[in-house]
């Protein structure tokens, strides 16, 4: 019997929701028991698991405990979509003023008491795998619980979105004069935005070493307004480590 768990932070629960698309596939599989899943069932036992799966980005003190505590209880531990592997939309917050924003956004924000930063679960814990994507795909997560059933690393790309685009035949949107993030961001969406004609804003993160420099300066010659870097933050993987490094070496 392989035991699971499904677990949620800061976030929208967009993820979790892939696991009921594929539930008829899930049973397939064979003894499978999900013991904790609360947006799924009623009755949830925090017990030894196989495989956990988190979502959300790790955002106040109590959440560092428990994602600690799920890391003791399980064999295996991976995040779903860009809140837990990269802090999500949520850790725009990260560069701005924690302060300000508390004032701003709350009437008595003496009662609030989150962390300064949203974090993906990678910056408390060891992680055994990150699936990307806002949301992920649920294909890519039936291959991720059938890799970890045969013991086995999930086969999923590792290239930027450019190569499914041209595979596909797509005309560059970047060519043709729109911002698109598909050559720094990892593929695996079927390039679904510059099919529909308009650029790739990085849902599913950084390429192992993204060429964010190179890209930059082609923005700067298209005269895309604003600057490129502060648009890949202010989206989905604002606290990607890539970023946050990146970032930090531009300040
Ligand atoms: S990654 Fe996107 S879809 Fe998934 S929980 Fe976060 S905001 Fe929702
Ligand atoms: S449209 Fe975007 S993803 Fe497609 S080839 Fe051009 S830069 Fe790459
Ligand atoms: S093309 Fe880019 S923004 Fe669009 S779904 Fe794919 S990774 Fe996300």
């Amino acid at each position: 019997m392989i035991n699971i768990g499904v677990f949620k932070f800061a976030s929208c629960d967009g993820c979790q929701l892939s696991f009921f698309e594929i539930v008829e596939e899930i049973l397939k599989i064979g003894d499978i028991n999900i013991s904790f899943f609360l947006e799924a069932q009623s009755k949830n036992r925090f017990d030894e698991f196989d495989i956990s799966f988190v979502e959300g980005s790790i955002s106040t003190p109590e959440d560092i405990e428990l994602i600690k505590k799920i890391r003791e209880k399980s064999k295996k531990v991976v995040t779903i979509g860009a809140c837990a592997t990269s802090g999500g939309i949520q850790s725009i917050r990260n560069y701005l003023n924690y302060k300000e924003i508390l004032e701003y956004v709350y009437p008595s924000p003496e009662y609030i008491n989150s962390l300064e930063k949203s974090h993906p679960s990678s910056d408390f814990i060891e992680v055994d795998y990150e699936l990307r994507g806002c949301p992920i795909n649920k294909k890519h997560l039936l291959e991720v619980i059938n890799s970890f059933l045969l013991n086995k690393t999930p086969n999923l790309p590792r290239y930027p979105v450019c190569l499914e685009c041209k595979i596909k035949g797509n005309p560059c949107v970047l060519v043709l004069g729109k911002p698109c993030l598909g050559s720094i961001t990892v593929a695996g969406c079927g390039s679904i935005c510059p099919s529909y004609n308009r650029g790739c804003y990085g849902c599913f993160g950084p390429i192992e070493k993204p060429n964010i420099e190179h890209l930059q300066e082609i923005f700067k010659e298209k005269g895309f307004k604003g600057d490129m870097f502060e648009d890949i933050l202010t989206s989905f993987n604002a606290y990607n480590r890539t970023y946050r490094e990146q970032y930090e070496k531009e300040s």
